[in-house]
């Protein structure tokens, strides 16, 4: 369906979000669809739709990334549907909140496909690390799956791109029970690897023009780096975009495993097709956790203590001033550890240090590692 093989990336240029610019960028992409294969599928098109924010947040996949695809497969009189599992929100009337507000929904019915607001879910079987899990329904019964990720740093995994986002195929509020059951980066990464492997999306774009960094994957801060990565192998893809944003891949359990698990090649043995990489490197700031911080013998500390000391070692996440006691960060929290009150008060002897309450507070009302309030 798609004419590259796994060791082989897409990377192209492309430093804005103006459709004219985007589109020329897609016409290299393009040219790798085998378009009567692809005809008159059904597609299922997974963005990053993290929660209700503005495109210029940057939190989200651009609208204008998923624009030409969507249009592309419509002219390959395909079925297309676009959506995710925002948050761990189930309400349909939500949900479409949530994808107006991002600016998608507006591009997809622009190119004539329509928005997927269902949370229903299958139960599938997993891999090495998670038996079985759910996923949504929609996506396991469309023909292909294309994956949008955007490009950003994470506060709990390092990093997020393909493999990542594909972790928003679990429906609602079930993403909780896998956070709890899987509290350490490294367990839950190897849970993120056996979801991608099941879902096996056909294809895998990361909206690099404008990605995230610091404490991603919604707290951080906006930052260019003006490209598109594609390719068929989501690992492949993750390899080159880390490389590009310049992170210690020593800190991103999902590239390490996805190395062992021989998913994927160094970056010097993935072949990058289209534009120069050391012309397009950037550099950003990583959310840093309190052991990476402190330990240039982080790996050494982590292959000696049990996951459970270097949970200790993380840092908390504090409520500040500027919470508007919405009560979401409640909703998410996986082991129940957030009771409103005046504002949203944390059990820390119940809290797994995931930050799930931090990806998803609308006012930003959640710092990592600092309480301000005291200051
Ligand atoms: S911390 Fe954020 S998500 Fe939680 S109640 Fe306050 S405003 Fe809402
Ligand atoms: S309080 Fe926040 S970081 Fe702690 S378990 Fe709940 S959602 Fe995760």
């Amino acid at each position: 369906m798609f004419s590259l093989n796994d060791d082989q990336v897409i990377v192209v240029k492309c430093k804005s979000y103006d459709r004219d610019e985007v589109s020329k960028a897609y016409d290299t992409i393009f040219s790798y669809f085998a378009n009567d294969e692809i005809k008159g599928k059904s597609v299922y098109i997974k963005p990053n739709i993290l929660k209700g924010d503005k495109p210029e947040r940057a939190s989200t996949t651009n609208p204008e990334i998923i624009y030409p695809v969507a249009k592309y497969l419509k002219s390959l009189d395909c079925n297309v549907s676009c959506g995710d599992s925002p948050n761990f929100i189930t309400i349909k009337k939500m949900i479409d909140s949530i994808y107006s507000a991002t600016g998608i929904a507006k591009v997809v019915e622009e190119a004539g496909c329509k928005m997927d607001n269902s949370s229903r879910g299958t139960t599938v079987e997993g891999g090495k690390y998670l038996s079985e899990f759910k996923m949504l329904t929609n996506v396991l019964n469309s023909d292909v799956v294309i994956n949008i990720a955007k490009a950003k740093t994470h506060s709990f995994t390092g990093y997020t791109g393909t493999v990542k986002n594909l972790f928003g195929v679990i429906p609602g509020p079930v993403k909780g029970e896998l956070h709890l059951s899987n509290a350490s980066a490294k367990d839950f990464s190897n849970c993120m690897i056996d979801i991608c492997e099941t879902v096996n999306a056909d294809f895998h774009i990361v909206d690099g023009v404008i990605g995230m960094e610091g404490p991603g994957p919604s707290s951080g801060t906006p930052k260019r780096m003006g490209v598109l990565v594609a390719g068929k192998n989501p690992y492949a893809v993750d390899e080159v975009v880390v490389e590009l944003m310049g992170i210690n891949k020593a800190n991103v359990e999902q590239i390490k495993l996805a190395r062992d698990r021989n998913l994927t090649k160094p970056i010097d043995e993935i072949e990058i097709l289209g534009a120069d990489l050391e012309e397009l490197k950037s550099k950003y700031v990583p959310f840093k956790d309190a052991v990476i911080s402190v330990a240039s013998y982080w790996k050494v500390l982590r292959f000696l203590l049990p996951n459970k000391f270097i949970m200790r070692l993380k840092k908390k996440p504090f409520v500040q001033k500027e919470c508007i006691a919405c009560g979401i960060c409640a909703e998410a929290c996986p082991p129940n550890a957030i009771k409103i009150k005046d504002i949203a008060e944390i059990n820390y002897q119940k809290c797994i240090k995931c930050y799930c309450c931090q990806e998803l507070c609308p006012a930003k009302a959640i710092v990592i590692g600092k309480n301000n309030n005291e200051n």
